[in-house]
């Protein structure tokens, strides 16, 4: 089916789920994510009969929470992989956003139908990240200075300083391949051809590699941002929507001459990425998503917070990065 009107690829961040201070109940869950359908239903009331909103999110803080429960309980009930904590994330927060976008919907009297798809995002075996201290990706709760030294002693967790100016600036970092493809692009092009908003490729994708021709799922986190970038091309986005707790990104981060970016051209974003101002696992691959989609053939990324998602659409707000 040849592409009519305009596309959106939502990238939602932690915070459209759990905020930093919550302990991560169902409640606070779904009262966030009902928060957040709003601001999706909002964006979707926006759209002409062509335009088609496709839904991508994070699951940090649950992965963290469910690979936490999973080494607990370890005496009790079998442990499950990395891989399959991440397919049971998915499936749950797939099914909080599907309950609240239908609920929303219904009260609106609109019929959009709307579905979250469990998928399997390939990475190659042989990524850097798998080697040494290289993971880099953040998982689980912020920690203390103090908590990051104790698990890093008793776990052999890789920790790293992610978040400079919070009082609890730590977290846990795991390996981040960079997704190749999405295994379910051909099942997600349809639906989303058809006219259904796809919630796809959730917490970055389940990670899977190729072995004799055979797919198999790894202890490993795929950046949501990156993985969300590749959905954006299997999709034919024309916008790719980045939405996380920060406005807009900065310039010399958390030091005294932080400046807000309002645009940058992919030279620039280069540029800036290469000098540091976009932190590893968090900013850092949200900038370079941004400028895989418009070398890819996207016409604008931004980057803003889930409450200015229809300002910075409007060009009202945001970091728009914008082709050469
Ligand atoms: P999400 O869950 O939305 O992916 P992240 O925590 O991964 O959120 O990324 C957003 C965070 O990136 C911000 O809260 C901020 O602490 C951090 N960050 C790192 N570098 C920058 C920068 N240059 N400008 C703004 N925020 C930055
Ligand atoms: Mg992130």
């Amino acid at each position: 089916m040849a592409k009519n009107g305009k596309r959106i690829l939502v990238a939602l961040g932690g915070n459209a789920i759990k905020q930093a201070h919550e302990k991560g109940t169902a409640e606070e869950q779904f009262r966030n994510v009902y928060t957040t359908a709003k601001h999706l239903v909002n964006m979707i009331e926006h759209l002409g009969k062509d335009d088609r909103l496709i839904i991508t999110h994070g699951n940090g803080p649950q992965a963290g929470n469910l690979a936490l429960q999973q080494d607990i309980a370890k005496d009790v009930v079998p442990p499950q992989p990395l891989d399959v904590v991440g397919a049971m994330t998915q499936g749950q927060i797939g099914y909080m956003l599907q309950q609240c976008l239908e609920n929303i919907m219904m009260e609106k009297g609109m019929k959009v139908p709307v579905v979250a798809i469990v998928n399997q995002v390939l990475v190659d075996k042989n990524d850097p990240e798998f080697f040494g201290e290289n993971a880099s990706k953040p998982v689980g709760n912020f920690l203390t200075e103090e908590e990051a030294m104790k698990m890093k002693a008793e776990k052999g967790w890789i920790v790293k300083k992610v978040k400079p100016n919070a009082p609890k600036p730590w977290r846990r970092v795991v390996p981040s391949p960079d997704p190749i493809a999405n295994v379910e692009a051909d099942v997600i092009k349809i639906l989303v051809d058809s006219g259904v908003v796809v919630i796809a490729s959730g917490g970055g994708g389940i990670p899977v590699i190729k072995e004799d021709g055979r797919l198999v799922g790894v202890e490993a986190v795929i950046d949501k941002d990156l993985a969300g970038e590749r959905l954006a091309e299997v999709v034919e986005a024309d916008i790719f929507l980045i939405l996380t707790d920060v406005e807009k990104a900065k310039l010399n981060f958390g030091k005294p001459d932080e400046k807000e970016i309002d645009r940058m051209t992919v030279s620039e974003a280069k540029k800036y990425l290469a000098e540091g101002h976009f932190l590893p696992g968090s900013m850092g691959p949200k900038v370079k998503a941004c400028i895989r989609f418009l070398e890819w053939g996207g016409k604008e990324a931004i980057i803003t917070s889930l409450d200015k998602a229809v300002e910075a659409l409007e060009g009202r707000t945001g970091t728009h990065i914008v082709k050469d």
